[in-house]
């Protein structure tokens, strides 16, 4: 048999002539070509037509492999030839974790081309390709998955230019004066069908496409007018109240999202270090451009914080890599202080390290007031959490600053 099964070499090399794979064989691998050229041909009424020369870098024998159908076409060295082996596994492993709308794309090209090649040869049993991965019975899953995310995306478009999206505020509670000391803005989607949307699934949808540009514009904006707002009231004034605002990685990554942001604040004369931009560490953009993103951002006067730190991809390396000026320790650690007294400790460490670093240290998920008062006596500068507010609509977040006897009764 021309063909290696998913144990054999890793590699294969040819001499001139020698035939890698033929018409019909059962496909179990592909091949990246390292070196050499490989002729592709098949037969048609009886003559042997050449497809086509494939060289170093490509990759030959891998349609077969996804849909499991017999070899299409025969593979012959017309030099000498070395092969790396690509396994089913390792195909069919990586199209498991793409995007379902690259899955149905992978599909759909797979079938197109099988019925090309079905009417070229007058063969029929070309067009229907048995196959595990992209089987009938799994692509009605991926086309429902793959349009619904389509369709969300065009829904959120138009909730974004009919106002459905809507920006909450969430108090944050300087700990040393026990009073509000700004806000967080947190996007909330109101589906005129689907009822309230999380942010956790609609901001990422978001930024996957280059719909977080609009969306990120719009919440900074909308978070800015509410601070001018804010700050008018009685009592309070520039330098005394602060909004945190949410920075996804593709924002990071545009250029223009920094600039835009300055002559936002602007337009509502606020003091641009009065805007604490909130940044998560992700796999999506490399240290050093983050790095130098930062430093913009203070070049433009705005602050800077580290969200969720010590979950997802965030290392210890990160404080001293980035140039931050407030450090958020996720609510994970908060949760277990009250059960687990190696939690205690853990967040006493972390807060030492970063009051070490200068750090402006704040912690999310204070939901009661024991944990509020272990985080005040470790010196931690501000709290987050269900015990001081959830977030909630403007007008509720400025009767909070109205009267701030609100928080008495919940025994801040
Ligand atoms: P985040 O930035 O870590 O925001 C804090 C989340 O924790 C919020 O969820 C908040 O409601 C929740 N939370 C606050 N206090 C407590 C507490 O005491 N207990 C518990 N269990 N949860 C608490 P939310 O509003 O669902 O937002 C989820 C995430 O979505 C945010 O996490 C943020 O990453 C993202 N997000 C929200 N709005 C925006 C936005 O406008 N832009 C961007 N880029 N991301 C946003
Ligand atoms: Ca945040
Ligand atoms: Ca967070």
């Amino acid at each position: 048999m021309n063909h290696p099964q998913e144990n054999q070499a890793s590699s294969r090399q040819l001499a001139v002539g020698d035939v890698l794979f033929s018409e019909g064989d059962r496909a179990d691998c592909a091949y990246i070509i390292e070196d050499g050229t490989l002729e592709i041909s098949t037969v048609s009424e009886g003559q042997r037509v050449v497809i086509t020369e494939l060289g170093a870098g490509e990759i030959v024998g891998e349609m077969g492999v996804i849909d499991s159908a017999p070899r299409t076409a025969t593979a012959t060295a017309i030099s000498a030839t070395r092969l790396m082996v690509v396994t089913r596994n390792q195909l069919t492993e990586r199209i498991a974790q793409a995007d379902p709308i690259l899955k149905l794309l992978v599909k759909i090209l797979l079938d197109r081309y099988r019925s090309g090649l079905n009417t070229v040869k007058g063969d029929a049993s070309l067009a229907s390709p048995q196959d595990e991965l992209i089987s009938e019975d799994v692509v009605g899953e991926y086309v429902r998955h793959g349009i619904d995310k389509i369709r969300l995306e065009a829904e959120l478009k138009d909730a974004l230019a009919q106002g459905q999206l809507q920006v909450n505020y969430q108090p944050l509670l300087d700990c040393a004066t026990r009073k509000v000391a700004g806000f967080e803005a947190l996007t909330r989607w109101h589906h005129p069908a689907r009822g309230a949307i999380s942010p956790g699934l609609f901001i990422t949808l978001a930024e996957e496409t280059s719909l977080i540009v609009p969306v990120g514009l719009y919440v900074f904006e909308t978070a800015c007018a509410q601070l001018q707002q804010f700050q008018q009231r009685e009592g309070y004034g520039p330098g005394s109240l602060f909004m945190s605002i949410n920075v996804s990685a593709r924002q990071i990554a545009d250029p223009d999202f920094i600039v835009q942001a300055a002559s936002r604040a602007d337009r509502f004369g606020l003091n641009r270090a009065d805007i604490k931009l909130e940044i998560t560490e992700s796999l999506a953009v490399d240290m050093q451009a983050t790095d130098v993103w930062i430093d913009r951002a203070h070049e433009l006067g705005f602050q800077v914080s580290l969200d969720d730190f010590g979950t997802g991809y965030s290392s210890l390396a990160t404080l001293y890599q980035l140039d931050v000026d407030y450090a958020k320790i996720d609510q994970a650690f908060v949760r277990p202080l009250e059960t687990e007294p190696r939690a205690k400790e853990l967040l006493r460490g972390i807060v030492a390290l970063m009051r070490a670093l200068r750090l402006k240290v704040v912690v999310e998920g204070i939901e009661e007031a024991a944990e509020l008062d272990y985080i005040s006596e470790l010196g931690c500068h501000l709290a987050q959490g269900f015990l001081i507010g959830k977030s909630l609509p403007a007008d509720d977040a400025a009767a909070l600053l109205d009267d701030p006897s609100r928080l008495d009764s919940l025994k801040i």
